[in-house]
């Protein structure tokens, strides 16, 4: 990493979210020097806590997953052991009932009734005996994991949903690794160790932070250290010579040289910022890729509570909202005392109807739907907040991976060059496996 004569470059981070701080974080712990540009005045890009008089909120049902043990020991380092552990269930609206999710058969058992249950049972352990669809999409994968029951009742409307796609146009890669637990084994486990049990089961340990998911960014930058990170700088241009990135452009004004660089900007828009201009096909394949935005209007309620979950899912297409959760739920210094608030997640495209609707009419919208439901009562609502974010989920279609192939192989033919994140990539990852591909990214890194 030394330059001709000899000094060392700069690591140049492109995009503040939970990607570029982390690189960033590695790069400080290996006395790297770097520096992290963000478009918006304040980092941690899709995963934030914001403010509302006494109330806090996340942007979105953030939890951290304890799936990595060497993430999850440097956050709790990082954060000197201030996270609880959250042992509350994830669940799914079902005919006004709450099944559990992931599913699991004792819970079915109980919210499905028998016939639905023994139905889905049977669906299930003959699927062995039933031929796998040749096409490898979300909709053939879940029915045959999962039968036409669950599949119908559950996964195939809510993904719908969220992603604004058929399922069968999208790739089975968007189940993630939610959609496991309907064994015998998570059975045995809920009938003989309970409920929690079941859940670390099957998601892990979950925990979240005092005041908030976007403390760990914030503890994160704080680690980075101010000097190394530049808000309100958007990259408007990237300039290269074919084999190198030499120049960004900062806010279509300033110029500066680059270093290595780490790209965690959505992946379509870094290769639309290249100049020269890459061929027409990879420029086309670029554009072709497209990302799920998402609505959050969270609403603050005069009562002391409303749900037990740790979220609530909502497959119904009936209902605009995929999923509420209650911020209290995961820390009590979330909302003042007596008082709670819910956070309705809303996925759409930018510009579609529902984005462009006034914030007064989406909390009217929000506040109607969770009132028909009986969650709430319009009398209990105190105030509304409309947040939209971008590019919350790269929309995995059926050609994705090909496509995203493509691109890396074209990336790869800069030696400067790394692009890693959820938005970067282009993958569906949380935030412990952007941490830990931030560490082999600094790690790869040639210091000499
Ligand atoms: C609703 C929701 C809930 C989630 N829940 C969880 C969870 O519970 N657990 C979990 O582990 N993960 C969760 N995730 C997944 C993941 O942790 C987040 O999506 C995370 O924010 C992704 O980080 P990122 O840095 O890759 O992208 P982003 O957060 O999108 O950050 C990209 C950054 O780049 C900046 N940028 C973009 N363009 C430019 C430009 N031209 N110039 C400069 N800066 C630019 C953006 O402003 C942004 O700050 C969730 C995601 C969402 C959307």
């Amino acid at each position: 990493m030394l330059n001709k004569s000899g000094t060392r470059q700069q690591i140049v981070i492109l995009g503040g979210g939970p990607a570029g701080l982390t690189t960033g974080y590695y790069a400080q712990k290996k006395n790297l020097p770097f520096t992290i540009y963000e478009q918006n005045d304040r980092v941690g890009g899709n995963s934030i806590t914001l403010k509302h008089e006494d109330f806090m909120f996340d942007s979105g049902a953030h939890l951290f997953l304890d799936k990595d043990p060497r993430v999850t020991k440097e956050i709790f380092e990082i954060l000197e052991s201030h996270l609880n552990k959250i042992s509350l269930p994830l669940q799914t609206y079902y005919d006004g009932k709450l099944v559990d999710f992931p599913f699991s058969p004792l819970n079915l058992m109980v919210n499905l009734g028998i016939r639905k249950f023994i139905k889905s049972n049977f669906e299930i352990a003959t699927k062995k005996f039933r031929k796998r669809s040749a096409t490898d999409n979300f909709a053939n994968y879940v029915k045959h994991v999962y039968g036409e029951t669950i599949s119908d009742l559950f996964l195939l409307n809510y993904s719908e949903k969220l992603w604004g796609k058929f399922c069968s146009d999208l790739s089975s890669k968007i189940a993630g690794k939610l959609l496991t637990g309907f064994t015998f084994k998570t059975f045995l486990i809920e009938l003989l160790r309970g409920r929690e049990a079941k859940i670390q089961h099957t998601v892990g340990n979950m925990y979240y932070p005092e005041k908030g998911f976007g403390t760990i960014m914030e503890k994160i930058a704080q680690r980075c250290g101010p000097e190394n990170i530049r808000i309100n700088s958007k990259i408007t241009k990237i300039l290269h010579d074919d084999n190198e990135i030499r120049f960004i452009e900062i806010n279509g004004v300033e110029k500066l040289k680059t270093g290595f660089v780490v790209s965690t900007i959505p992946l379509n828009l870094f290769i639309q910022l290249m100049d020269p201009t890459p061929s027409k096909n990879i420029l086309t394949t670029a554009k072709s890729l497209q990302f799920r935005d998402l609505i959050l209007v969270t609403l603050f309620l005069d009562r002391e509570t409303v749900t037990d979950s740790a979220s609530i899912h909502f497959p119904n297409p009936e209902f605009s909202i995929t999923r509420i959760h209650e911020p209290k739920n995961r820390n009590k210094s979330m909302a003042p005392t007596g008082k709670t608030s819910l956070v309705a997640e809303i996925p759409c495209f930018e510009g579609d109807r529902i984005w462009l609707k006034k914030d007064k009419d989406l909390i009217q919208q929000v506040s109607s739907e969770l009132s028909s439901m009986g969650w709430i009562e319009t009398g209990e609502i105190l105030d509304g907040i409309v947040s939209r974010l971008h590019h919350a989920y790269p929309i995995l279609d059926l050609n994705y991976q090909n496509k995203i192939k493509k691109l890396r192989n074209f990336l790869d033919g800069f030696d400067n060059l790394k692009i890693t994140g959820r938005t970067g990539a282009f993958e569906y990852l949380s935030f412990h496996h952007i941490m830990r591909a931030s560490e082999k990214i600094i790690d790869a890194i040639p210091i000499h």
